[in-house]
């Protein structure tokens, strides 16, 4: 184990070697990366023997904690019994049981599980199959575009970049991309003065159906994001669109796909997003939470009736022919069932409901501060938006970098609170604590004097 570093030595060391992702590197010209040493529950401790809470679940990915001994013990024994198998032509104990699992816990009519390493690989085997199928089932190969919503992200591999929408990440390899028809979001941030959630997603809706009034015949798919956009700036919105999209995909003749990567297991208050509004996807995508946070993993769900239009005789080439290296690691699906026990044995989804008023009420007082806009929650997802005055109608310029202010101060005082541009948010692991929440509100409040000064 390496354990003899400090924090200084190993960012050095780091930045004469490493790219991190998402990151301008000269950036860390007098901010270097902070190197982590340890984890336990929701605290993560640097070489320096600084803690700080991590609000951000490590991009979304951490339910149960850090250092969480059940996952780590799974992972282990399964790592003495068997590491990894090819998946072609082989298969596994936790990768049957998991699958198992899955399909029993997903909306009803999910019964097939594709295995892939990453929530974007994940994005990408749903796009290729719902091509693929309209191609099985009819010999339609008019079918080759897909629709996606305003402010939507579904991962960075090109084809899962292309069909998301967030401008910061995508404009720049705009030639390389397929081009989506792109729908309005339904982001209840976006609703008239005086209209409720529910009649803003109808409104949005409506302007979908005219959409596929005239690209449904060339239109293989939907794909949203259920209920949170995440990566575009936390922004949210009514079951009743789900609802919608749900109809008119059958009414189109087109799929729905569901990226529930980031909002799956149990983020929105229900074990999946899609429950909300009793819907049933036609490919449902997972990650992130899939293992805890523990292991790259993600998979792919889909019903009977795609899964039987592939199935012929090999030389009908109706196959699905995707493969990864490392899709359906065992160690990463022993993980996932430890993952799926904790909500068990934790009672996590209906105990997230406690603490997801907890964390509402301990914000509600700053929605009258004068530089937030909107405080939005939904379930153990919830977003602050700064704006200069107040109103939804102004922001701060995004070069200001707002958020960022706010992230340095919660770094003195032992907080990890990544913004999304002018957004502060809280997607904590759920073990997190009462006074663990008091906390990050009291950083938070303060951040925003100093953000906002
Ligand atoms: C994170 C994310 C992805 C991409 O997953 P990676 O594992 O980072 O490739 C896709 N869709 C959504 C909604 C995400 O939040």
């Amino acid at each position: 184990m390496l354990n003899t570093g400090n924090n200084a030595s190993l960012a050095e060391r780091d930045l004469n070697v490493l790219w991190h992702p998402c990151t301008q590197m000269k950036d860390h010209e007098g901010a270097p990366p902070i190197a982590i040493k340890s984890g336990k529950g929701v605290w993560i401790e640097d070489y320096d023997g600084k803690r700080y809470i991590d609000a951000v679940s490590s991009w979304w990915v951490n339910i149960f904690g850090h250092g969480n001994s059940n996952i780590a013990d799974a992972i282990g024994k399964q790592a003495h019994q068997l590491e990894h198998v090819i998946l072609a032509g082989f298969t596994h104990e936790p990768i049957v049981e998991l699958s198992e699992k899955l399909v029993n816990l997903t909306p009803k009519g999910l019964s097939r599980c594709f295995y892939t390493d990453n929530g974007s690989s994940a994005v990408e085997v749903s796009l290729k199959m719902s091509f693929h199928y309209w191609l099985n089932k009819n010999g339609n190969n008019k079918k080759h575009c897909f629709i996606n919503l305003g402010n939507s992200y579904h991962g960075e591999t090109l084809g899962a970049l292309a069909v998301g929408d967030v401008g910061l990440y995508k404009d720049t390899y705009g030639p390389l991309l397929l081009q989506p028809i792109t729908a309005p979001s339904p982001d209840n941030y976006l609703r008239a003065e005086g209209e409720t959630a529910e009649a803003f997603a109808d409104r949005q809706a409506d302007a979908l159906e005219q959409i596929l009034e005239k690209h449904a015949h060339e239109t293989c798919a939907i794909i949203v994001e259920p209920l949170i956009q995440c990566a575009g700036y936390m922004r949210m919105y009514s079951p009743q669109y789900l609802r919608r999209l749900r109809a008119l995909c059958d009414r189109y003749q087109v799929h729905l796909i569901a990226d529930e990567i980031a909002v799956g297991f149990g983020r929105t208050g229900t074990l999946f997003a899609c429950e909300q509004a009793d819907i049933t996807p036609d490919f449902m995508c997972l990650s992130k939470g899939l293992t805890g946070g523990f292991l790259p993993l993600a998979v792919t769900l889909t019903s009977d009736e795609v899964y039987n239009a592939f199935y012929d005789d090999y030389d009908t080439l109706k196959a699905f022919l995707h493969s990864h290296s490392y899709s359906g690691n065992p160690l990463g699906c022993a993980a996932a069932l430890a993952t799926l026990k904790e909500f068990e044995t934790r009672n996590a989804v209906q105990n997230n409901l406690a603490l997801s008023t907890y964390i509402a009420n301990k914000l509600a007082p700053l929605k009258d501060h004068p530089n937030v806009a909107d405080i939005r929650q939904t379930g153990m997802v919830a977003a602050l938006e700064l704006t200069p005055d107040g109103s939804r109608q102004t922001e701060f310029p995004w070069q200001e970098r707002r958020g960022l202010k706010v992230f340095k101060h919660g770094l003195k005082n032992q907080a990890l609170l990544r913004p999304l541009g002018n957004v502060i948010y809280l997607m904590p692991p759920y073990v997190i604590t009462e006074s663990e929440v008091d906390h990050l509100v009291d950083v938070i409040t303060q951040g925003i004097e100093i953000a906002v000064a």
